[in-house]
């Protein structure tokens, strides 16, 4: 592997930025060595996370300065129980590629592949990685390659699919079967006025006058009495657009090829363009903007002790968040990272060498869990953890959302909070929080209650001394205890803060235990409150 290159993080342009952990392959493309999902990219392509890609033969980040939007919370719900009890923080995450925009096909839907017609759904069902996002979930491939509007085969990057409910339109061309898609989906059309110009049209701007495209050698036998030659092409007339109304999955496909075309089932359709750089930065520039200095300063004048970078993970906007701690710890204000832990080593040193806190979701102990819900690696995750506790001084706690019959099994849950007391001590607080369906899991139900306590007594019993139930209310689950005498030292319920037995600079008021973590004085007072905030666009 070549050394990654360095280049300067910040020319004039904004929001977009160079990068630095990134090298050239072989092959041309050039690979982003941020985390360990190692992005292998051509220019104009984004990488798993949108918010990087590739450009100019080099990895850049697209939103340096854009968020997708500020609140206030208090600390507990990061969740952070040791890292200044009772303050509030700001939290926010940057803007990235929105994949709920609405491109797509639902299942049903046939592609041309190189092994034949195919329905869309299998297309992603056959992905064996998987990635899931806020919007979406994403599926690569092993290969997969399909026809595109030149009859040429071209490889598919991803298929996604996201959760959709709205209006579908039923194409009718002549001779052709229906085709089902959603109203801004663009095909590949020709105007009755003008046929020798073919242009990617918006379904929902097509009317009697359009004809769509079909390569030859892709036509279907039938009735062809309208069809127009264009050449390489037929040229279809559109016979009819009937509105439905739909919800359920729906589909789209990146495909590696200059055209971004593909058949559906042989009429030429427009690649999804979450993918086109240049539509992407358009959704990224709509996103509030802040630089590093303005939130800093908004932190200060809101009385926040500290931003959260959360809501998406912060690893893949490092430089922006790097900045803004800096600018942060300039006014006093402390930085938190909410983080799965994905992250390659010289990056990660970087990175940590400018947080004060990190929450770390340790989303299950098997490697078939990481792979089935993030196409992620655990190991990476536990390297991380360790190098934490053994390189760094941020203050680091460790979240797990229990799925129901997924991770929740008392020989996982054993192994997990086995392995943190002897790698990690038995001080490193972990949080069992529940999990509420929604879109991506909805075959499974939410997480009783009686789990969140089960999974606690079992971390207790192997050595845990602080470990707490989430997402629910649960006084007894939710405080801390001291270790040492038992004295609950913080009363909790969810995140409002109760009874307070601790000095200033956290011993335990009974028999003066230091309770670990960062403590100043007394708790704040913020209380369970969320109160969203507008920074002024840019
Ligand atoms: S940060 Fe990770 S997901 Fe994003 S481009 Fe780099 S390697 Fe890919």
């Amino acid at each position: 592997m070549n050394e990654p290159q360095t280049h300067p993080l910040r020319p004039s342009d904004g929001s977009v930025i160079e990068t630095r952990y990134w090298h050239t392959l072989d092959d041309g493309r050039v690979q982003c060595d941020v985390c360990p999902r190692a992005c292998k990219l051509r220019d104009g392509q984004r990488g798993l996370c949108f918010v990087r890609g590739a450009e100019e033969g080099q990895i850049k980040l697209f939103t340096y300065g854009r968020s997708s939007g500020f609140c206030v919370d208090p600390i507990e719900k990061k969740p952070l129980n040791h890292f200044l009890p009772g303050t509030s923080v700001l939290s926010f995450g940057t803007a990235g590629c929105n994949l709920a925009c609405k491109f797509c096909f639902p299942a049903d839907t046939l592609v041309a592949t190189t092994y034949g017609m195919r329905r869309i759904a299998d297309l992603f069902a056959d992905c064996e990685e998987r990635f899931f996002t806020d919007h979406g979930t994403i599926g690569v491939p092993g290969s997969l390659a399909v026809w595109t509007r030149e009859a040429v085969q071209a490889r598919v990057a991803k298929v996604f699919v996201h959760r959709y409910a709205g209006d579908l339109l039923s194409l009718k061309p002549a001779g052709c079967p229906a085709i089902p898609l959603t109203p801004n989906h663009r095909v590949f059309a020709a105007h009755l006025s003008n046929t020798n110009e073919i242009r990617l049209v918006e379904a929902q701007k097509l009317s009697a006058d359009h004809y769509l495209v079909i390569p030859k050698n892709h036509a279907i036998p039938s009735e062809r009495t309208d069809w127009r030659d264009g050449g390489a092409h037929f040229l279809v007339p559109l016979r009819s657009s009937d509105r439905m109304s739909y919800e359920g999955d729906v589909y789209n496909l990146e495909v590696d090829d200059p055209d971004h075309s593909y058949l559906a089932p042989c009429i030429a359709v427009s690649n999804c363009q979450n993918w086109d750089m240049s539509k992407s930065r358009e959704m990224d520039t709509l996103a509030d903007s802040a630089s590093p200095e303005d939130l800093a300063q908004a932190a200060n004048r809101l009385g926040c002790a500290s931003v959260a970078f959360t809501y998406n993970d912060p690893v893949v906007f490092m430089e922006y968040a790097i900045d803004t701690a800096q600018a942060c710890c300039e006014v006093g204000v402390r930085s938190v990272a909410v983080t799965a832990g994905y992250m390659c080593a010289e990056p990660r040193a970087e990175f940590y060498r400018h947080m004060d806190a990190a929450n770390v979701d340790l989303k299950g102990f098997t490697e078939r869990f990481y792979y089935k819900v993030c196409g992620g690696e655990l190991g990476s995750v536990l390297e991380t953890l360790e190098y934490l506790k053994r390189e760094t001084k941020v203050w680091f706690e460790i979240t797990t959302l229990l799925i129901p019959g997924e991770n929740d099994s008392d020989a996982e849950l054993d192994q997990m909070s086995q392995w943190i007391a002897d790698k990690l001590g038995p001080d490193v607080p972990l949080h069992f929080t529940a999990f509420h369906p929604d879109w991506k899991m909805l075959d499974k139900p939410p997480t009783p209650p009686a789990t969140l306590t089960r999974a606690r007594n079992i971390a207790l019993a192997n050595g845990l001394h602080f470990v707490y139930t989430g997402n629910v209310h649960d006084r007894e689950g939710g405080s801390t205890y001291c270790a040492v005498c038992g004295t609950r030292v913080i009363e909790r319920d969810w995140y409002q803060l109760g009874d307070w037995k601790l000095t200033g600079s956290g011993t335990c008021k009974n028999c003066g235990n230091q309770i670990p973590g960062v403590f100043a004085g007394a708790p704040g007072h913020w209380g369970a409150r969320r109160m969203g905030v507008r920074l002024a666009r840019r």
